[in-house]
């Protein structure tokens, strides 16, 4: 690929394909398939901000794929190489992301075209201020309209900031919170949502391979448990994914990342990687591991499970064949192109499409904004009372038995639901469910070979659902 300007056309040409691939296993009208693909609105434009090199002109994008619900939903990029093509294969594969997932919106993303590290903290406030005032003056964000969270580049502090932005000029919106989700607790925030991702990504991976018959298929036995896990990006996604995998037994014994990769057989500890790195700016020199000056070298070095989760494009037509994991799953979007992932499909090799994997995010963010709209914490009804009547069962079997538990044994018995546990069970609950959903469409059509196509399927058919029951299909 020349550039990334190519990168992004790339991607937006793959996500297009995927769709028409997948709509043939669909029964829609042609004219009602083009209005599912197309984005329905795309708004680009630039502003000044000062710097103190003088003023700077920033290019700021949003695109809504979908608004057949609504309010719209996806994040925020804070990259150099932001595109539009790019932003639209993105809010492409969100409205397909949240359909499979059973999340009530239409899809969207956005891009903000800098390169974060070269601005100051002031200066990233003063861009994304003025990001979401763009956004405040056509009507494209709030709690009902469309809602922004976080992206590669971005995170809770820039969410803080829009829906400061959002409140200051919206201050008689009752619902102002839940025009942005990934915020911080102390402002609307929910617990479990940072690590949202990566955790759905976990739980996805763990019910993929939970089936013993599916593993064998591949060359695997079931389950994650001393697998050999290789992760490209310690950001957000690829930290959280690499640590849920690691505690479920899994075994990291590679981490790719922008200024090389590690490698350790025996198996890294996430954790303590992720300080080094803070510590001295580099992944690279972690005691006891092998560096790897090219960190793309790394994804073809054998393991059961590679992770890329860093960004689009990564396994492309020029090392898919070389690539020597059993699964590949995604936790970046679009990290694998459609000449790789024929490739891969070719050599046995499952991939996990990013459009049912990486959904956690979404999920949780979904649940973020019901807890913005509702203005109460989850379990602030329930947890007293649950515990009250967990209470009252217990005792009554003490008294049937005749037999005292310990306070420690009761205390677990009784414990009602905190706000986190409640997110990690709605986000276990809606991975197993839709990774079903998703298995079956495929199973139940020979001609459907991969995962992917099949999320595209259970997506568009979703879409289509919705658009008939407006009428618009008979
Ligand atoms: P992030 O900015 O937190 O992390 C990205 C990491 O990738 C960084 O540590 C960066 O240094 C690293 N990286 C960049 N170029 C690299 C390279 N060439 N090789 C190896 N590492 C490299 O971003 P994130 O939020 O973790 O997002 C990563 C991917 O996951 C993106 O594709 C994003 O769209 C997708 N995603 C994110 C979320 C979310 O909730 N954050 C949800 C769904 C999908």
């Amino acid at each position: 690929m020349k550039n990334e300007l190519d990168s992004g056309s790339k991607f937006y040409a793959d996500v297009t394909a995927y769709f028409d691939q997948a709509a043939q296993f669909t029964n829609f009208p042609k004219g009602l398939l083009e209005q599912i693909r197309i984005c329905n609105s795309i708004y680009k434009f630039n502003f000044p901000i000062e710097t103190d090199d003088g003023i700077q002109v920033i290019y700021g994008i949003r695109v809504q794929h979908s608004h057949h619900k609504l309010p719209t939903k996806g994040g925020i990029r804070y990259s150099e190489f932001v595109n539009e093509d790019e932003v639209k294969a993105l809010a492409t594969l969100m409205s397909f992301k949240c359909a499979v997932v059973d999340v009530p919106f239409g899809g969207a993303k956005g891009g903000i075209r800098i390169k974060p590290a070269d601005y100051n903290v002031k200066q990233l406030e003063k861009i994304t201020r003025r990001y979401t005032s763009e956004l405040i003056r056509k009507n494209m964000i709030g709690a009902g309209i469309d809602v922004p969270a976080p992206d590669y580049g971005s995170g809770p502090r820039e969410m803080a900031w829009i829906a400061d932005t959002y409140a200051a000029f919206r201050f008689d919106d009752i619902n102002a919170l839940g025009c942005v989700t990934g915020k911080p607790l102390g402002q609307g925030g929910i617990r479990g949502r940072t690590e949202a991702t990566g955790l759905g990504l976990f739980y996805g991976l763990r019910e993929v391979m939970r089936n013993a018959e599916d593993m064998k298929s591949i060359g695997l036995t079931a389950g994650i448990e001393g697998k050999k896990i290789i992760v490209q990006g310690l950001g957000n996604v690829g930290y959280f994914s690499s640590k849920f995998c690691m505690e479920g037994g899994g075994i990291i014994i590679g981490i790719a990342e922008r200024e090389g990769g590690i490698f350790n057989d025996k198996g890294l500890d996430v954790e303590k990687v992720f300080k080094h790195r803070k510590d001295t700016g580099s992944i690279l020199n972690y005691p006891g591991a092998k560096n790897i000056s090219n960190s793309l070298e790394l994804l073809e070095t054998g393991c059961d499970i590679l992770i890329p989760a860093a960004l689009e494009n990564q396994i492309h037509e020029g090392n898919a064949g070389r690539i020597k994991a059993k699964v590949v799953a995604e936790g970046a979007n679009g990290p694998i192109t459609k000449e790789a992932e024929e490739i891969l499909n070719k050599k046995n090799i499952l991939v996990i499409p990013d459009l049912y994997l990486n959904a956690g995010g979404v999920t949780v963010s979904y649940f973020e904004w019901l807890k913005n709209l509702s203005h109460v914490r989850f379990g602030r009804m329930e947890k007293r009372f649950e515990e009250m009547s967990s209470s009252r069962l217990v005792s009554a079997v003490e008294n049937i038995t005749g037999k005292k538990l310990e306070s420690a044994q009761r205390n677990i018995l009784i414990q009602g639901p905190e706000e986190k546990d409640l997110v990690y069970s709605g986000l276990e609950e809606t991975m197993i469910s839709a990774y079903h959903e998703v298995r079956e469409i495929k199973n139940q059509n020979k001609k459907i070979e991969d995962l992917r196509t099949a999320a595209f399927v259970s997506g568009i058919n979703k879409l289509g659902a919705s658009y008939a029951s407006l009428g618009l299909f008979p």
